[in-house]
């Protein structure tokens, strides 16, 4: 992972205009420099790759500047060169998840009795700094209490609520928020210009959706992808790369759920991939953000940065959602969900044991999908009572006549129309009658009068 590091710390902002998307903390921390009332101790709170101790390092650069530019750092002294370099002496950076004891923290008190060597201000930056212990964290507290004024600290932490409330009290806190997806492929597209990297938009997209709001690691994928790739990126290339399932996989999947297939046919793609050693569990949840996307679209949204998606997959699943429920997606989901519960619930390790799980849940979803709803039984009953009484009914659709799901006789009411004249009418009558009842039911009638009185 050379190349990553190198790309990293080629592109690291040196300046505060070049962050991204944390302009409020950027905003504030500029007011404080113009007005020359910057605080002793600040925290950054934020996902992780998103800025923090790249502004900590730009601010800890501008304090110490010989000849600042405005508020940012001129980046040509030889403080601010130090500080880039990592060798200053005035700034000293700890990572709490390896400095975490209490004999740390004392070194750092007796330290923060030394005046700056070169600077206005020695800078702490400490990242991570939920990992101290509580003792580390008192002995902080009480150099927070009383700092000397040529002092300024900078904590930089993921979890805030591991943080005492002593230690939030004597900091003004800036909360950094995630770059979206397309501030970070408009970077990766810059960077790629840079590199003189080709790359299209839809690869860009992926890389920066898989970067999850950091610039780190949308960094760090963008190297991996250049090295698995050779170079030559492509769309399906980078999907490969993250071992993710193509989308037309889940496309067939769903649209099987709505066809008339044999429980074979149904089941195929899950022994595919079962015999091609992928993880079923990982496929069960990104079945599931694939439902999300359906119900998503289903509802009028489109917005490729809500959803996650290139165009032209919002296209596909776009005319997918346009043959199906919505209820019915959303009971597919719902079907889903519980799988995956159950699948935690029985500590299920190996695929052999999701497979099962899997193509049972896949038929039963199946069955229950083609079942009529009540409103769809309700409905036909209504026509076949509108047929009885000899109204026309060519032009109503039957449920009946788009399913077979269940077992029946598909061609009776047709014949039955078509061959009045050769046909007994009243036998045709009863065995019509016997059908509704075997579909619905389950049974044969035996007695007429046991015939329940159908709505009107
Ligand atoms: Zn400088």
């Amino acid at each position: 992972m050379n190349s990553y590091k190198v790309l990293a710390r080629r592109y690291r902002p040196q300046r505060f205009e070049e962050i991204l998307e944390q302009n409020h903390t950027i905003y504030a921390l500029e007011n404080a420099i113009k007005e020359n009332r910057l605080g002793s101790a600040y925290l950054f709170y934020g996902p992780r790759g998103v800025g923090k101790t790249t502004i900590a390092r730009i601010l800890a650069k501008r304090v110490n500047c010989f000849q600042p530019d405005g508020v940012e750092p001129c980046n040509q002294c030889e403080s601010c060169k130090e500080i880039t370099s990592g060798t200053s002496l005035d700034v000293i950076e700890i990572d709490a998840a390896s400095n975490r004891r209490i004999e740390d923290i004392r070194d750092l008190r007796e330290n923060v009795k030394f005046k700056p060597i070169k600077g206005n201000k020695k800078v702490y930056i400490i990242d991570e700094v939920h990992m101290l212990t509580k003792e580390s964290f008192n002995a902080l507290l009480k150099t927070l209490e009383e700092p000397p004024e040529y002092i300024l600290f900078i904590l930089a932490t993921t979890e805030i609520n591991k943080i005492p409330e002593t230690i939030l009290s004597r900091c003004q806190i800036f909360t950094f928020r995630k770059v979206s997806i397309q501030k970070l492929q408009n970077y990766l597209e810059q960077i790629a210009i840079k590199e003189n990297i080709k790359v299209d938009k839809n690869s860009l997209f992926l890389i920066a959706k898989k970067g999850d709001g950091s610039v780190r690691d949308s960094l760090s994928f963008f190297e991996q992808v250049i090295a698995y790739t050779k170079g030559e990126i492509t769309y399906e290339k980078i999907k490969e790369l993250m071992g993710s399932y193509p989308i037309d996989l889940f496309l067939k999947i769903t649209q099987n759920l709505f066809s008339n297939l044999s429980i074979e046919e149904l089941i195929l793609p899950i022994k595919e991939i079962f015999d091609f050693g992928s993880d079923l569990e990982k496929l069960i949840w990104e079945y599931l953000e694939f439902l999300r996307i359906c119900i998503l679209i289903k509802k009028g949204i489109h917005n490729k940065e809500i959803l996650g998606l290139i165009t032209e997959d919002i296209e596909k699943v776009k005319n997918l959602t346009n043959t199906i429920q919505y209820e019915k997606l959303l009971a597919i989901f719902e079907e889903f969900y519980q799988l995956k519960s159950k699948a935690y619930l029985l500590k299920i390790k190996n695929s052999y044991e999701a497979r099962i799980l899997l193509e049972v849940h896949l038929i039963k979803i199946h069955e229950k999908l083609n079942k009529p709803t009540l409103e769809e039984i309700i409905r036909e009953i209504n026509t076949l009572t509108k047929y009885f009484e000899g109204i026309d009914i060519s032009e109503e659709k039957l449920f009946s006549q788009n399913s077979q799901a269940i077992p029946r006789n598909k061609n009776l009411i047709f014949e039955s129309e078509t061959n009045t004249n050769n046909i007994n009418q009243e036998k045709n009558k009863m065995q019509l009658e016997d059908e509704i009842q075997n579909k619905f039911l389950g049974t044969y009638i035996t007695d007429d009068k046991q015939i329940p009185k159908l709505p009107e």
